[in-house]
């Protein structure tokens, strides 16, 4: 079987020789490393060329770290685009004490630069789905990751309308928002994940628990894991541009 973990934290990951040769073992073939802040992004850059083909580097800043005077991290963003295979972590989220109107300048800026340089877009929506899908409606984007989506199943078929994809964490086993937005979503617009480290009932997760994402999704759509594993595999591939080996 041949997996993407689509969104992972890497540089917040100890020991991560060890894990993503268990990755590998577990079949997965890339993991996309996403970027909080310059800092976070520079590591992602740094292990991208540390393990050329498998780790991917997204270049990012996380509404979570934003600063009341974003610009260096917006430079900072146009500089490293080029080189990135996309920005992320970007996005909005409403169950933070930011400024709404510094949340939606700074992605919207975002969005123009991944506009100018044809990136996509790994987006945070956190209680913002609306408000993230109204500043990427009508853009020159291309196809993007609402990451983690579970967000009401009403956004879902405007997300897909635009060319855009959702994308599969671990908590679809168990989180009812996630998996009625994903059950409403065709398995040829879903990406797996893991957004590692994050916990997952308890349990910190690594890379390799995409399989975990696709045991879920594969149960939630009825259907042979290894059919699930070869149509979010080729969405990946699609996104990203690239063909993994
Ligand atoms: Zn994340």
């Amino acid at each position: 079987m041949r997996l993407v973990d689509t969104h992972s934290h890497l540089n917040e990951i100890p020991d991560l020789a060890r894990e993503l040769e268990e990755a590998r073992e577990a079949g997965v073939v890339a993991v996309v490393a996403v970027g909080m802040d310059r800092e976070s992004s520079l590591e992602t850059l740094r292990l991208g060329r540390e393990h050329p083909g498998f780790v991917l580097p997204a270049v990012g800043l996380h509404p979570w770290s934003l600063s009341p005077e974003p610009e260096a991290d917006l430079e900072f963003l146009r500089e490293h685009a080029e080189v990135a295979v996309a920005l992320g972590e970007v996005g909005m989220d409403l169950k933070i004490p930011k400024p709404l109107e510094l949340q939606r300048e700074v992605l919207g800026e975002v969005v123009r630069v991944a506009e100018e340089h044809g990136k996509p877009l790994l987006l945070h929506t956190r209680w913002a789905w609306r408000e993230v899908l109204e500043e990427v409606r009508g853009r020159d984007l291309p196809p993007s990751v609402f990451h983690w989506y579970s967000g009401p199943e009403g956004l879902v078929g405007e997300i897909l309308d635009l060319g855009h994809y959702l994308s599969a964490t671990p908590a679809l086993e168990y989180s009812p928002p996630h998996r009625s937005a994903l059950r409403v979503c065709p398995v040829e617009r879903i990406l797996l994940e893991t957004d590692a480290p994050v916990r997952y009932r308890g349990r910190e997760a690594r890379p390799r628990d995409v399989v975990g994402s696709l045991r879920a999704l594969s149960e939630l759509k009825g259907m042979e894991p290894e059919e699930v594993a070869v149509l979010t595999t080729g969405n990946a591939e699609r996104v990203f541009g690239t063909r993994f080996l």
